[in-house]
């Protein structure tokens, strides 16, 4: 079991799950937020359930799946259901979140999320660290990764934290915008010699 928990974050495309992937090959379990917020709402969940009690048959697909677009256009069109919806959710999604750290083996376990700050999770990790990279760096790398355009991007970076304010909320860093592929693992091989001594100290 592991109590010593890392929150890791960073801006859509700077590298999270490039660098969690790395750590998950040093053997540390990865938590993804985003996974899970996924899983909360597949067929059959209770909160599935309760979001279609509450938005109605629109908001589901021709598989029964909630279709994410149709949720969007209410949220756009309706601000104040993005507040309900969240208050379904957030606790959700944090209580499932911890437990699956509290279940983890090893030292250490990875929170990841990219709203670790904005959704004040970094209440409940030990330590954070983020991936930071230049604003154009985001916008190419996610413009390659997923063919979106620079503007969508744009959009979903205004909603999460500046980057300046990410980064000083944070106790380590990864600076991702020059490094190679061999660069990025030493940084985290070395940071994962720090987690596994800090971790260690660390009494339950
Ligand atoms: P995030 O999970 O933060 O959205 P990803 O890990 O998916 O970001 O990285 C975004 C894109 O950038 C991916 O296509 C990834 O392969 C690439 N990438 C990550 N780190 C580097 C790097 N140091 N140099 C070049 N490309 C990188």
């Amino acid at each position: 079991m592991s109590n010593w928990i890392l929150g890791l974050t960073g801006g859509i495309g700077s590298g999270k799950s490039t660098v969690a992937n790395l750590f998950a090959a040093e053997g540390v379990t990865i938590v993804d937020a985003d996974q899970i917020a996924r899983e909360l709402v597949l067929p059959g969940q209770p909160a599935l359930l309760q979001i279609l009690d509450h938005f109605g048959g629109q908001i589901l697909n021709a598989n029964g799946e909630l279709d994410r677009g149709a949720l969007r256009q209410q949220i756009f069109a309706h601000p104040q259901e993005k507040q309900w919806l969240n208050q379904l959710l957030h606790p959700l999604i944090r209580n499932t979140l911890l437990q699956r750290c509290r279940e983890a083996s090893g030292n250490y376990v990875i929170l990841m999320a990219p709203l670790l700050f904005e959704n004040a999770l970094e209440t409940w990790v030990n330590r954070t660290l983020c991936i930071d990279v230049r604003e154009q760096t985001q916008i190419a790398r996610t413009c390659q990764r997923d063919g979106n355009t620079p503007e969508l991007v744009q959009a979903i970076m205004a909603s999460q934290l500046p980057r300046a304010e990410r980064l000083q909320r944070s106790d380590d860093y990864i600076d991702n915008d020059q490094l190679t592929p061999s660069e990025l693992q030493r940084a985290v091989r070395q940071l994962h010699i720090k987690y596994l001594a800090l971790s260690s100290q660390h009494l339950p």
